[in-house]
């Protein structure tokens, strides 16, 4: 069954063109998937496809090259709505990444829904992006931002919950899996909670979808948001999934060509959903690739994508943690992704450059996650962070990387 196992994740590597270069004459362990992931064959190739034979612009074309793009783009549309368990591909709408997604529903939704002394519920791991498109709201609004709190393990104190809930809460946004601890959160319990108490939720899923199963009917979220280029697609597209009947009830942000069905010149009508929170050319090649990365994830299995993953993530995530002068950030197990890491004595981004010359991809920063990491004391952290691409000799690369690292700088 391993032998079964190992000979199929050999296989996915081969998908991997980059996987075969080197990186200061060592073979390249890339570690830095949480950042953005590796880009399969499959995925290049759909992306060159529409390049080579249907390179036009969407739905404004009668001739065929534009008939071709248009058709192997809203293809594209279906074959996400069907990755993630969207009830209709009205509910697809993509955009630039997950910000832009995140972004869109804060403006469209959260806006004009939200006034003075409202509550916007997040919790204290979550990316900027999903924290300062809340902070532009509040300005505007005078709504306030509440947090659920991270116990010492990393985990949501979601016993605080229904305290959380009590009062004018409008919107829960919070993260699905944390790009610097990679706890898988029990996000199924929250929007629960939280429809229970009349208030939305939308999921910060650029770390989870491509990663693990999602459906999002039976999840329940009122929004999802994610971007391609973390589960093998390409930079430059993302989605924001939504219930239909909230989407419908929305206002566009953006005005442009192919949101409207009537221009006059004072005012127009919008186009049906998802086109009318699509202003202007979308990013065709993009969506394209993400289509293809969808059907590349699917062929694999997301059930065998995330034991694999998860398995890797806590493997290093023990073993790290294990080592002499070496501290993993958040918890060891129920963990899918990045493993935050800091070693004694020595800079978060030393270890990275240093890393770099063993060939080994990490980073070393605040992870777009600033407030995080003033709670967990650090003002910056490295993080290795693991994907399909990746296999137990990586983790001990990365093991003999650090020792590298510790020697060096005499914490050994
Ligand atoms: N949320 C989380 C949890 C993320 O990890 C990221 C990317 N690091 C984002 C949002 C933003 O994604 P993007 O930069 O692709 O828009």
């Amino acid at each position: 069954m391993k032998a079964v196992a190992d000979s199929l994740w050999k296989q996915v590597r081969e998908d991997f063109p980059i996987l075969a270069r080197e990186v200061h004459g060592r073979p390249l362990v890339y570690l830095d998937n949480a950042a953005t992931s590796l880009t399969p064959r499959p995925v290049l190739a759909a992306m060159n496809h529409y390049y080579e034979h249907a390179n036009a612009n969407v739905h404004r074309g009668l001739h065929t090259l534009s008939a071709e793009a248009s058709e192997a783009f809203e293809q594209a549309r279906d074959k996400v709505q069907r990755f993630i368990g969207a009830r209709g591909r009205e509910s697809v709408v993509f955009t630039r990444g997950a910000t832009s997604a995140l972004n869109l529903a804060a403006r469209a939704w959260a806006r004009p829904r939200l006034a003075r002394g409202d509550v916007i519920l997040v919790s204290e791991l979550e990316h900027h992006a999903n924290l300062v498109s809340w902070h532009i709201i509040t300005k505007e609004t005078g709504a306030k931002l509440r947090f659920i709190p991270l116990a010492d393990d990393g985990t949501w104190r979601i016993d605080l919950l229904p305290e959380l809930l009590q009062g004018p809460v409008k919107m829960v946004s919070v993260a699905h899996v944390s790009n610097v601890l990679g706890g898988i959160n029990p996000v199924k319990e929250v929007i629960a909670q939280a429809h229970a108490v009349g208030a939305k939720v939308m999921i910060d899923a650029a770390q989870s979808v491509g990663h693990m199963p999602m459906d999002f009917q039976a999840l329940d979220a009122d929004f999802l948001a994610f971007s391609g280029h973390k589960m093998c697609g390409p930079t430059g597209i993302g989605v924001l999934c939504g219930k239909a009947e909230l989407l419908d009830d929305m206002e566009p942000v953006e005005g442009g060509g192919d949101m409207i069905v009537h221009v006059g010149w004072e005012e127009s009508t919008w186009n049906l959903l998802p086109y009318k929170f699509e202003a202007g050319t979308p990013p065709i090649a993009e969506a394209i690739g993400l289509g293809a990365a969808c059907e590349f994830l699917g062929g694999i299995g997301l059930d065998r994508v995330r034991a694999h993953t998860q398995e890797l993530t806590e493997l290093a995530a023990r073993t790290l943690d294990g080592m002499d002068g070496v501290h993993v950030y958040g918890p060891l197990v129920g963990r899918l992704g990045p493993v935050a890491f800091a070693v004694d004595g020595v800079h978060p981004h030393d270890v990275a450059t240093l890393l770099d010359g063993e060939g080994i991809a990490v980073r070393a920063g605040h992870h777009c996650a600033q407030p995080l990491h003033t709670k967990l004391g650090a003002s910056a952290t490295a993080r290795a962070s693991f994907y399909i691409t990746n296999q137990p000799e990586d983790v001990d690369r990365l093991v003999a990387g650090l020792q590298v690292v510790q020697e060096v700088f005499g914490v050994r």
